[in-house]
């Protein structure tokens, strides 16, 4: 309770500075999105920025400089998608590290005694359930000059801590009612075995394939194509795109579209 209210006051005060005009001109000029949001939207946006932004830690890896320009073009991403949740600013998420493009992960695998598999392998992000997240700022910044392809990390890798913030890591974020806790069930496992047969039958998607790899990766990619090629998805997956509506709590089939780079 004490926690919250101080929690309140300190957001209260981050809001009470003005939005400063660099970082408009960055959204502006940087992310696709801010063009096709409401006004109220727009408003809410700028506020979700400047809270995220003075709450997470960010850190460049690998000799990327973290500017406003980082800073802000994720924020501005993760922000889209909690614009129509309550009161939430991924608080899950503490720490932002960001590589200048793909980086690559060695993982060591124990086979037998002594015996070990040493891998390699090349990423462009990740999201850990109790750490940090870990983007490409090649590729976010990408996705955010030209959104379209309904493709985007930073919904990707933020859709993965929606759905890890109640300690499953398993496709099925925080239902706000029974009702939809049940629809998102029977939905969600009949359009995930549609992507399974299409993907075994080499059938191309709207939805990227990759999302045939498990529930959790077919949440992911599912709210890539939502907030990035909601047109196309509400026209070729109506009842998945409603699903999402009621839970994300806004109509992005509605904002004006992007140009069409959705259809592969
Ligand atoms: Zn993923």
């Amino acid at each position: 309770m004490l926690f919250s209210w101080w929690k309140n006051r300190r957001r209260r005060r981050i809001l009470a500075e003005t939005f400063p005009s660099a970082w408009l001109e960055i959204l502006r000029t940087e992310v696709g999105h801010y063009h096709v949001l409401s006004q109220p939207d727009c408003a809410k946006l700028r506020d979700t920025i400047q809270i995220f932004i003075a709450e997470k830690d960010w850190e460049g890896c690998r000799g990327l400089e973290i500017t406003d320009t980082v800073r802000v073009t994720v924020a501005a991403l993760a922000s889209v998608l909690i614009l129509g949740l309550h009161d939430f600013y991924f608080e899950n998420v503490q720490t932002i590290l960001v590589y200048p493009s793909e980086y690559v992960v060695k993982q060591k695998h124990a086979i037998v005694g002594d015996l070990a598999l040493h891998e390699e392998s090349e990423r462009l992000g990740e999201a850990h359930s109790n750490g940090p997240i870990i983007l490409s700022w090649d590729e976010v910044q990408a996705n955010a000059r030209e959104p379209g392809f309904g493709e985007n990390l930073v919904f990707h890798e933020f859709a993965h801590k929606l759905d890890m913030r109640n300690g499953e890591f398993d496709g099925t974020p925080d239902m706000p009612t029974r009702d939809l806790a049940e629809r998102w069930s029977r939905i969600m496992n009949d359009e995930f075995r549609r992507l399974q047969r299409a993907e075994r039958n080499g059938r191309k998607t709207l939805i990227d394939p990759y999302g045939a790899s498990d529930p959790a990766e077919f949440f992911a990619v599912v709210t890539e194509c939502y907030f990035d090629a909601p047109q196309a998805m509400r026209a070729e997956h109506p009842v998945l795109y409603n699903l999402f509506r009621e839970y994300y709590q806004q109509d992005p089939a509605a904002w004006p579209a992007f140009p069409d780079r959705a259809v592969r």
